[in-house]
Formats: C-alpha cells, sequence, structure tokens
C-alpha cells in the first residue's frame, strides 16, 4: 500500500443498460444486505465521459435565462434541467479540468461504509468556466495543502472504473 496516493477500498459495481441509462447494481451492505440499485438516468453521460477520462458538465439552453450571460456557465455535477429557468440543459465537456483547492477538510476516520482509505483530503474545487464548486477528494496525501493550490481532474477508467462518483479525483500540479 501506497503512503503516498489514496486507495479506494471498493469492488466495481455490476452495470446494466436500459435505454441509455446506466443502472448500478452494488452490494454495499455486504453479501447478506443485498444489492443497491441506482440508476444515473439523464445523467449517464457523465458517468460514461469519466471512464472515458472525460469530465462532461451541463449547460442551460434558453437564452432567456438569468444566468445565461454568466461568464462560468458549465455545472458539474450535471442537471438535466436548469436549476433557474428548468428549461433543459446540453452537455458540455470542461475542456481543460484544472483549477483550484477552494476549500478541505483533512479524513483522519471516515463513517461506515466509507470507500476512500483515510486519511485523506476531501477538497472542493474551482474550475474555470464552472459555476459550481466540485467536491471530491485528493490523491495526494502527503503533502500540506492549502487554499488556491492547484490541482487537475484524475479518471478511473477500464477495469479501475468503479462507475461511481468516485471515479472522478484529483491530483495536485
Ligand atoms: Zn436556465
Amino acid at each position: 500500500m501506497s503512503h503516498h496516493i489514496v486507495k479506494l477500498n471498493t469492488t466495481p459495481s455490476e452495470l446494466n443498460v436500459r435505454e441509455d441509462a446506466w443502472v448500478i447494481e452494488w452490494p454495499r451492505a455486504g453479501a447478506k444486505g443485498g444489492n443497491h440499485h441506482h440508476t444515473y438516468g439523464q445523467l449517464t453521460p457523465y458517468f460514461k465521459a469519466l471512464n472515458e477520462g472525460k469530465l462532461l458538465g451541463t449547460r442551460c439552453t434558453n437564452k432567456k435565462c438569468p444566468t445565461s450571460d454568466a461568464e462560468e456557465k458549465i455545472w458539474v455535477p450535471p442537471r438535466a434541467d436548469c436549476p433557474d429557468c428548468h428549461a433543459r440543459m446540453e452537455w458540455v465537456e470542461v475542456e481543460k479540468p484544472e483549477g483550484t483547492i477552494y476549500t478541505y477538510t483533512y479524513v483522519e476516520r471516515g463513517g461506515y461504509g466509507l470507500e476512500i482509505e483515510c486519511p485523506y483530503y476531501q477538497i472542493d474545487v474551482r474550475l474555470p468556466g464552472v459555476c459550481t464548486i466540485v467536491k471530491g477528494y485528493l490523491l495526494n496525501r502527503d503533502k500540506k495543502i492549502k487554499i488556491g493550490d492547484k490541482v487537475r481532474a484524475r479518471f478511473r477508467t477500464g477495469k479501475e472504473a468503479t462507475h461511481t462518483c468516485l471515479d472522478l479525483s484529483w491530483e495536485l500540479v
């Protein structure tokens, strides 16, 4: 076990596809507890993209939307419908998923079911062009970090993919 890079304590979920929507089946509560079934519905493209090494967000299609003039218009994680005007959103790629640490917490002991190996930094990331603050975890844990440090997205793809939000993580630049 590396002391420098955070690992996950998880097994990949079973993946079903129903009409383009991913449905994950995941034995969260162990063999006796049965499977946890969860569909990503219209947000499926976000999870597919993570496994292709890409970060997708959504943008409002309504030109009259109160936030359509804003410089930062992309929502990450995505929303199927605009939270401001309820219009349908469109998919856009965050071309260069590099940003800065907005705030962080050092987690020494996780709660029941946490699949991230402790200790680790839980971080909030500010990305150019994105109007939301993106929550995630930092792979590095051997250094002191500070607000404003630069980070870039890392993705779990192929056999490493968990098909969950854990497939997006961050590393110090
Ligand atoms: Zn809108």
